[in-house]
């Protein structure tokens, strides 16, 4: 059997999204920026999969501009908000996605900004109080949360953060990428200034994704060239990978009440299982508290098979991925199990679930697991 429960890392592709892409490829090669037919044939569509996106998050399309995917979306937001905007101050976490984080490290160390990082509870949810001690004391901050963590789901009540930004005039950034196709948005409600999406994440392309820049917020050019993306963002669009992403998130905001509801149940009864068949395992983030659904990081007890665990779960066709505190003869580990101080002679798996998996899967993967520690 082949279980694939690595869906935080990517997903598999839609097949609608798979043959839309093709027959595009196959007849429309205009380029969008070009007068003639075929070139205006390629805008339209880009502009169609602009304004679906725009509908799908209560926004305008004017509000969307495309990137490469999550990481570019990251950078543009921080890096224009210190350039552009003013930004002396961010207020982040320790957990924060390397596309955050390091963006924010490099900024610091030109010293171009200043950074607070928000307190963490242990299951990674954040001090809210210190959030807004750290934003009393630093005007004009941007605070830069995610809105759910990618190893171990632990997530942020996105309109609160968003309305102690708006009381104390902060920019408010926010990753989306393990959210968006996977919850509901109504950004006519929630005041964020920049959220960040990339389509891999909800059975889209690779390589694709986009940024929100609420209409109050004005930045100039992040790539200078063209006159593309309203001039903001210069360069050839990704046309297949726009229009793929636009029919990727419309077939996960359809299906997102059902998907949610069963994928939940899926991790909740794996969570069971493990607890029935592997003494002592326990489980890194929130798990019944606010927590990403598609997302179950167990913590195995210290054992001699703990160094191999990824490597046996490969071995039986199991793909999940790692996230140790620590990895064997080095220190370096996973930066978010590190930051929770999570028991480095533990072991910590994280499994990520789609709308593809089973319960049967979970039966085979949790008889894997109990094979391996008895
Ligand atoms: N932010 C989060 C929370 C992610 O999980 C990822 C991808 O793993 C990214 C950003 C980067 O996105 P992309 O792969 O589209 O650059």
């Amino acid at each position: 059997m082949k279980v694939y429960f690595d869906n935080a890392a990517t997903t598999p592709m839609d097949l609608e999204v798979v043959d839309l892409m093709a027959n595009m490829m196959r007849e429309e090669y205009g380029n969008p920026s070009s007068i003639h037919a075929p070139g205006r044939l390629v805008r339209t569509k880009i502009e169609d999969a602009r304004k679906k996106i725009a509908q799908l998050l209560n926004c305008a399309p004017g509000e969307i501009f495309f990137t490469s995917g999550g990481t570019e979306a990251d950078n543009m937001a921080i890096r224009k908000s210190v350039s552009d905007l003013g930004v002396k101050h961010i207020i982040s976490t320790e957990i924060e996605h390397h596309a955050v984080s390091h963006t924010i490290e490099e900024l610091v160390a030109a010293g171009k900004v200043e950074s607070n990082m928000v307190k963490l509870h242990a299951n990674g949810q954040i001090d809210m109080a210190h959030l807004e001690e750290l934003l009393k004391a630093n005007p004009n901050a941007l605070v830069c949360l995610m809105h759910a963590n990618n190893e171990i789901g632990s997530m942020i009540d996105i309109d609160q953060v968003a309305e102690l930004c708006k009381t104390y005039h902060a920019l408010f950034q926010c990753d989306t990428v393990q959210t968006m196709g996977h919850y509901a948005f109504d950004l006519s409600k929630t005041r964020i200034s920049f959220l960040a999406a990339s389509a891999h994440k909800f059975n889209g392309p690779k390589g694709v994704g986009f940024i929100y820049i609420n209409h109050e917020t004005k930045i100039s050019p992040y790539l200078t060239g063209g006159s593309q993306e309203r001039n903001m963002r210069g360069g050839t669009e990704n046309v297949y990978g726009i229009v793929g992403l636009a029919k990727a998130l419309e077939i996960s905001c359809t299906h997102l009440e059902a998907d949610k509801a069963r994928i939940d149940a899926l991790r909740k009864y794996m969570a069971e299982e493990l607890t029935k068949n592997i003494p002592g395992v326990q489980f890194n983030g929130d798990l019944h508290g606010r927590s990403l659904y598609t997302v179950l990081n167990a913590n195995f007890p210290p054992s001699p098979i703990n160094e191999m665990i990824l490597f046996k779960l490969d071995i039986a066709g199991i793909a999940a991925s790692g996230g140790s505190a620590c990895t064997s003869g080095t220190n370096i580990g996973s930066h978010v199990l590190n930051a929770l101080k999570v028991d480095p002679n533990r072991a910590s798996v994280r499994f990520s679930f789609g709308r593809q998996n089973t319960k049967e899967e979970v039966d085979y993967v949790v008889g894997k697991i109990k094979e391996m520690f008895s």
